[in-house]
């Protein structure tokens, strides 16, 4: 059973949001890609993991610490007898493996997840004896993308190839597994350690102003959206969406981007673009946030 689940994490929020709203550099862009990419694949493996009947806890995505180290579990597991962890990667195309690196075929080297798996290893197990837990720790490198290939495998490392995924799980969901008390109190120790701002964040800076305004088709990412009634309705690919929905995912990503300013009546309506009257925002902003402050001093949070 899932015991912790996956959300897309405040950098990969943010990106998402500047890569709409303003130009990334090639680089930052990259960055965004390479991210969004290993969130589906993580998003893909859940999906896997979840279907599993045996007793297991299941802890998505945790950024523990240890004696000042920082180390990320893509995705962890107890059973009765072992804590699996893995570290989940998005692939695609054709790689080999040589002298303990790992290729692309046109002999650009990428960055072996095995050394990553086999530090949080380490780290995972000084956490647990810290916590007083001796289980043995089984990690593994799931590759999850169908159209990954890895020529000269090596046999004997830690490695799960798309074709072996399925047969993996199987086995897990297989072997006979009872978890008592003791286990719970490791999953919630686990995710109540689990910190929620990375030092790891690599963002671009921005400003408010170089960020464009406005608010933006759901289905398209388009900011052709005219408001009718209670509906928005998109210019280009003629999606519709309830004008309060589009406003609140509209002031989530201000709040995301900007958490600093202050959200005012006038603030949210520049923010939005001109696009819905003064009236409705001070509607809806009361009617959805909580409000601090009077007259016009008033702000909303
Ligand atoms: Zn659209």
């Amino acid at each position: 059973m899932i015991y912790k689940s996956r959300s897309e994490s405040a950098e990969l929020l943010i990106l998402n949001a500047l890569n709409k709203r303003m130009s990334l550099t090639e680089k930052d862009k990259q960055h965004y890609l390479v991210l969004r990419k290993g969130y589906e694949g993580e998003v893909l493996f859940d999906s896997m993991t979840e279907k599993l009947e045996c007793q297991c806890l299941i802890l998505n995505d945790l950024l523990l610490r240890i004696n000042h180290t920082v180390f990320q579990i893509d995705a962890l597991m107890i059973t009765s007898d072992t804590v699996h962890i893995f570290e989940v990667k998005n692939f695609e195309g054709d790689y080999y493996y040589e002298d303990d690196k790992l290729y692309l075929t046109n002999k650009k080297e990428v960055t072996n997840p095995l050394p990553q798996l086999s530090r949080s290893e380490t780290l995972l197990r000084q956490l647990l004896h810290h916590l007083g837990y001796h289980s043995p720790i089984n990690g593994k490198v799931v590759f999850i993308n169908p159209e990954f290939s890895l020529f000269q495998a090596p046999l004997g490392k830690p490695l799960i190839l798309p074709t072996q995924v399925k047969r993996f799980l199987n086995r897990v969901n297989n072997s006979p597994s009872k978890l008592n008390g003791k286990h719970k109190l490791l999953a919630e120790k686990l995710k109540s350690l689990h910190l929620t701002e990375s030092p790891y964040q690599q963002l671009p800076s921005y400003s408010y102003d170089e960020v464009r305004k406005g608010m933006i088709c759901d289905r398209c990412n388009s900011f052709e959206v005219i408001v009718e009634g209670k509906r928005c309705i998109c210019g280009d690919c003629g999606g519709e969406e309830k004008l309060s929905e589009a406003l609140l995912r509209t002031i989530e990503v201000f709040k995301l981007l900007f958490p600093e300013r202050k959200i005012n009546t006038n603030e949210f309506y520049y923010w939005c673009n001109e696009a819905v009257s003064k009236e409705r925002i001070r509607r809806f902003l009361k009617k959805n946030l909580n409000m601090v402050g009077i007259h016009q001093w008033a702000f909303f949070e």
